[in-house]
C-alpha cells in the first residue's frame, strides 16, 4: 500500500466535508482551526505533509491549505505532479528503482 502511514491519520471518521471546500480555495475551508488541532495531534502529520506538498493541490492536509502547500512547492522547487511514493519509511519516485 502506498499511503501506510494513512491507516494511523488521526482524522479517520471525521467528516471528509470539511477538510474540503466546494471551490477548493482555501478561504474556504470552514473550520480551519478545529482541523489544525486534529492534525497537530496526529502521529503522522510529518508524511502526511510530504504527501500533499507533493500530491493535493485541494484540501486541508497536515495542518496546510492548498495555498500553503503551493508556497512550500515554490520554495522547495516542486511541481504537483512530481509521481512520489512512500516506501518502506521513504519517498521514492515513481518508476525508479
Ligand atoms: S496530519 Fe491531519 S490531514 Fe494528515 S493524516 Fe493527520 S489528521 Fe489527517
Amino acid at each position: 500500500m502506498i499511503m501506510e502511514w494513512a491507516e494511523r491519520a488521526n482524522c479517520i471518521g471525521t467528516d471528509t466535508n470539511g477538510w474540503y471546500s466546494p471551490d477548493q480555495g482555501s478561504k474556504q475551508i470552514p473550520d480551519k482551526g478545529e482541523l489544525k488541532r486534529i492534525c497537530d495531534r496526529c502521529e503522522v502529520i510529518d508524511q502526511c505533509l510530504e504527501w500533499a506538498v507533493k500530491h493535493e493541490t485541494h484540501g486541508f492536509w497536515a495542518g496546510t491549505t492548498p495555498d500553503d502547500r503551493q508556497r512550500m512547492r515554490h520554495t522547495r522547487g516542486l511541481w504537483v505532479d512530481d509521481p512520489m511514493y512512500w516506501d518502506k519509511g521513504r519517498w521514492a519516485k515513481v518508476g525508479r528503482g
